[in-house]
Parts: C-alpha cells; sequence; structure tokens
C-alpha cells in the first residue's frame, strides 16, 4: 500500500536539505548567479553533511536514506537555485545510482565508496556537438589495444564538466553496427580526470543555472582501462536509459521544489503590492496565477512520490518518472513565468529572485529528454507502441 507519511528519516533529510540550502548558499547565490561562479566550497560542504552520498548504502561510502529522501533533498535544494540540485542529478542520479546497479565490486569500492563520501565528485557524458535527443547519433569512438580502450571524441552540454573527477562516458565499440544505427554497438566508460588526452572546459554565456558548472568534454586517444568498462561491451545505451530514469527523479522532484520557491515569492508579494485601493492577491487573474502554482505544486510532487515509491519498492519507474519529470519542468516553466508576471516591472529585474527562477527552469524543460521527447513516450505507452519489461533496469531497493 502507498503510504506518503513522511518517515523520521525522511523528515529529517528534508530539513538538511532545507537547512543547508537556506544558511549556506542562499545568502550568496544572487552574487554566485550574476557572476556565473560555481562555488566549489559547495561540494565540499555537501559532502560534510552527506548530501553526496544520499541513497547511496553506507557500505559504499554512501549515507544511505530511501529515494524519497532523495526526492526531497532534490526539492529543498532546487527551491533555493537549480544549480544545486543539478549537482545530486549528474553525481547521485546519473553517476552513482548508474555505478551501484550495474558496476562490479571492484569498480563499486574504487570510484562509488569516494563519490558516496563525497570526496569525489561525479558526472554523466551522453551529449555531443551532433547528438542530444538521438542518443544514436553520438560519434565518440572506442577502440580496443590489449588491456586497454582508446577513446576519441567531444562531449557537449555535461554538467559538473569542468568540475568531476569521474565521467560516466558512451561511446562507440562496433562500428559496423554504428552504421546501422544499431544501439548494441555502444558501450560505457568509467573515465577518471586526469587521464593523458582528456581536457575539460566551462560553456559561458548560459541562460540559466549561471552558479552551477557546464562544459565540454574532449578525448583524444584516451587510454581507459578494459576494467572500467560498466556493463558488458554493447550495453552503453541500455545502462544511459537505466541512468536517465534516475536523473530525471532528481529533475522532477527539483522543478517541483521551483514551482513551490515561485509560488512562496508570489504569495508574498501579492499581498504586499497595492493596485487599485487593495492588494494585488485580492484581483481574481492574479488569484488564477496562484492557484496554477499551488495546483501544479501538488501535481508534481504527487508525481515524483509515486515515482520514488516504485523506486523504493525495486520495481521499474520508466513511464512514471518520464511523467513526473516532464510535468514538473512545464509547471515549473509556468509557474516562473507567472511569478514574474505577479511581480510585474520588479520580476524583471534582479532585486528578486523570480527572475533567476525564470532563467533556471528552461534547462530542465531541455536537458535529460526535452519535453517533447517525453510527450513521444507518454504517447507510445498509451498507444501501446511503448511496454517496459521489468529487466535488469531496477534500482537495489534501499538498505534498511
Ligand atoms: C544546462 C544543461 C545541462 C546539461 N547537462 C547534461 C549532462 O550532464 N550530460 C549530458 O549528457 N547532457 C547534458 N545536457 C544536454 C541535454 O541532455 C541535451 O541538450 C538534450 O538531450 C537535447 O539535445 P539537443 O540540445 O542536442 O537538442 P536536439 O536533440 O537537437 O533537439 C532540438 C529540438 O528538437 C526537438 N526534437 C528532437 N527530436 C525530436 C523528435 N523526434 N520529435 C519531436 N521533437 C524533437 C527537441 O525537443 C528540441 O526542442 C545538458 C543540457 C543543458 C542545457
Amino acid at each position: 500500500m502507498i503510504d506518503f507519511t513522511l518517515s523520521e528519516e525522511q523528515l529529517m533529510i528534508q530539513k538538511l536539505a532545507r537547512d543547508f540550502a537556506q544558511k549556506e548558499v542562499a545568502p550568496k547565490i544572487k552574487d554566485n548567479d550574476q557572476k556565473a561562479f560555481f562555488d566549489k566550497n559547495i561540494l565540499t560542504k555537501m559532502a560534510e553533511l552527506g548530501i553526496l552520498g544520499l541513497s547511496i548504502p553506507t557500505k559504499y561510502g554512501g549515507s544511505g536514506g530511501d529515494y524519497i529522501s532523495l526526492g526531497l533533498a532534490c526539492e529543498e535544494l532546487e527551491y533555493v537555485d537549480t544549480s544545486l540540485r543539478v549537482i545530486l542529478s549528474v553525481h547521485i542520479g546519473l553517476n552513482s545510482l548508474t555505478l551501484l546497479t550495474w558496476g562490479t565490486e571492484e569498480q563499486k569500492q574504487k570510484y562509488l565508496v569516494p563519490q558516496g563520501k563525497g570526496i569525489k565528485s561525479a558526472t554523466f557524458a551522453l551529449t555531443e556537438p551532433n547528438a542530444g535527443s538521438d542518443v544514436v547519433a553520438i560519434e565518440t569512438k572506442a577502440k580496443k589495444d590489449g588491456n586497454y580502450w582508446i577513446l576519441n571524441g567531444e562531449k557537449m552540454w555535461i554538467s559538473l564538466a569542468d568540475v568531476a573527477d569521474h565521467f560516466i562516458i558512451f561511446a562507440w565499440t562496433d562500428q559496423e553496427k554504428r552504421k546501422k544505427r544499431d544501439h548494441s554497438g555502444i558501450s560505457c566508460f568509467i573515465v577518471e580526470r586526469g587521464l593523458p588526452g582528456l581536457t575539460t572546459a566551462t560553456i559561458h554565456g548560459k541562460l540559466g543555472i549561471r552558479a552551477g558548472n557546464t562544459g565540454s568534454i574532449s578525448m583524444s586517444d584516451v587510454r581507459v582501462p578494459k576494467e572500467n568498462m560498466l556493463g558488458q561491451e554493447g550495453e552503453g545505451f541500455k545502462i544511459s536509459m537505466f541512468a536517465l530514469d534516475q536523473g530525471r527523479y532528481t529533475v522532477a522532484a527539483g522543478a517541483t521544489g521551483l514551482v513551490r520557491a515561485c509560488l512562496d515569492a508570489s504569495v508574498k508579494y501579492a499581498n504586499e503590492r497595492k493596485t487599485f485601493g487593495d492588494v494585488i492577491g485580492k484581483h481574481q487573474l492574479v488569484k488564477e496565477m496562484i492557484a496554477d502554482m499551488a495546483t501544479s505544486y501538488e501535481i508534481a510532487h504527487m508525481l515524483w512520490l509515486r515515482a520514488g515509491w516504485l523506486k523504493n519498492t525495486g520495481q521499474r519507474s520508466t513511464k512514471e518518472t518520464s511523467l513526473a519529470k516532464m510535468y514538473a519542468c512545464d509547471a515549473s516553466e509556468r509557474a516562473s513565468g507567472n511569478a514574474v508576471q505577479t511581480y510585474g516591472a520588479y520580476g524583471y529585474s534582479d532585486e528578486y529572485p523570480v527572475e533567476r527562477f525564470y532563467r533556471n527552469c528552461k534547462g530542465a524543460v531541455i536537458y535529460e529528454g526535452s519535453r517533447e521527447i517525453h510527450k513521444l513516450m507518454q504517447a507510445d505507452y498509451v498507444l501501446g507502441y511503448r511496454i517496459d519489461k521489468p529487466t535488469r533496469c531496477s534500482l537495489p531497493t534501499p538498505e534498511e
């Protein structure tokens, strides 16, 4: 039976993330955003608090906690700034949970343990200059050479590219299959910063998430030991889709937090600003915007909770996670637009955070499956063109 009453532990993690974001980040986020400054101290503080190890079992260096706790943390972090939640999306959602599910014991000891402790940070590199939604269009190649794979290619739009210590990188290992667009020719590799031939750079001039790091990775004859292949040769596409199921979950919960941030900011202003002799909250059309924010917050929250419950019970949640992600991201775009509208001209300046919310929301409507890709998925489910099997694509159930 689904019970959405939060446990003591879930409430504790929610409070931990909220207090951290409010005390450590909120006072300086406007400045960091304006300067497009990624504050590495934030990673250190998140590690100290165990936030970087959420949902990773303690035996692998993590702080434990179930998947709903992870969602709650994402909601609280994005309530303050999207850049904070992005850290959890790539470090935990896309990378660590993928290592936990697909890694060998040796890989877990070597890479997951330091990631769980937050000593090392991690990200996920699938997108390339010529391949985003169309994953099979990636061009990065890996060629076998004795006990190594030699990687060549470019990754683009990678969160934490210029910061992370560990990367999960996808590349074609079978060129014949590539010609036929047969995704069973793609494999996945664990790659460490510092390997000769690997360089990273930061993308400047982004619309939003300016306090976060987004960048590119170049690989020129990067020699990756064969034991760093994640999963079997040819399982890369399957692993990437598994990882996205977890990343999208964190995005859904985070975007829900952004809707709540827009709602709270709008309610406050609507009760202060007066026009035509009354506070604007008394005007029906302002109420309509606030009603939409309040309603979509509740829906978005329930949708990611359902996905979290499926994950907690070891069930596949691709469909439910996609729906939660699509709905919450659309809702956050609408809510932030309406929050700026509620503030009038003052929402149009950086005097209030709603301007930052409006810029920050857009990334998530594009990444981890754009709105259009999720619409296609949802339509394919109801049309019967897509049926998911309960495969290995299920997370381990959280430890007691
Ligand atoms: C801030 C940010 C952070 C990111 N972080 C990461 C990361 O950490 N790791 C990573 O691997 N990637 C990351 N990405 C990349 C992101 O996942 C891609 O941008 C996304 O997959 C879309 O790919 P694209 O930009 O190439 O757009 P395209 O795939 O070229 O799509 C362009 C437009 O066409 C639409 N479209 C495409 N195909 C279809 C179709 N079949 N039907 C209908 N419409 C379609 C899309 O919805 C979109 O509107 C990030 C992107 C951003 C903006």
